[in-house]
């Protein structure tokens, strides 16, 4: 299964390593063209106002959106996951999310003090913990009811899916542990 890995800007390479660790081919999607070779996708860490910006000018936003409304699977991690939301609480007047996961989230809503921050996280159907690497995370502040939490920390959830779309507030690709991206490709193709 070819899986992309949307490189218009970020930390796009350790999410390609991941996937092949977890049994994929990774493709770095760098423009329109890319969307029509992959089975899935996964939108990196970065900063998500250059990355939209990218996504616009190059083509690459409404294509995408199309093919997410066919069904297209798609991992987002952090500024990924803002990319996916449909809610961005005090973003800029410009940034218009996908609106792909019913969910709203503050950007850097961790505030000053946790900028950065590590936690073991207990997430449904792992064994044992997984290590979050929260970078200048987006807090999730709402969620709509058809969303699944997977993992929380005090109370916000940190990783969410809705029909074959997922999302984290951390970095699963910063970890020497491939098992969200199994996970992502569990639920990606799985026969439903
Ligand atoms: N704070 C960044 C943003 O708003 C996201 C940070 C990240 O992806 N590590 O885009």
């Amino acid at each position: 299964m070819k899986v992309g890995v949307l490189a218009l800007q970020g930390a796009f390479d350790r999410h390609a390593q991941a996937l092949s660790l977890a049994g994929a081919a990774p493709l770095e999607v760098r423009g329109s063209q890319y969307l029509e070779e992959i089975d899935a996708l996964v939108i990196p860490g970065g900063e998500s106002t250059t990355m939209m910006k990218l996504a616009e000018s190059l083509n690459v936003r409404k294509r995408l959106m199309e093919r997410i409304e066919d069904g297209l699977p798609v991992l987002g991690t952090c500024a990924g996951m803002i990319l996916l939301s449909k809610e961005i609480f005090d973003g800029r007047d410009d940034q218009h999310p996908f609106g792909s996961i019913d969910i709203g989230v503050r950007r850097n809503g961790y505030g000053r003090q946790l900028n950065s921050f590590e936690e073991d996280l207990e997430i449904n159907d792992f064994d044992t913990p997984f290590r979050g690497v929260f970078i200048r995370a987006p807090l999730v502040e709402r969620i709509g009811n058809n969303v699944e939490v997977l993992a929380s920390v005090e109370g916000h959830p940190v990783f969410c899916r809705e029909g074959k779309i997922m999302v984290t507030s951390f970095h699963p690709e910063l970890v020497d542990d491939d098992r969200v991206h199994r996970l992502f490709l569990e639920t990606a193709f799985a026969s439903n």
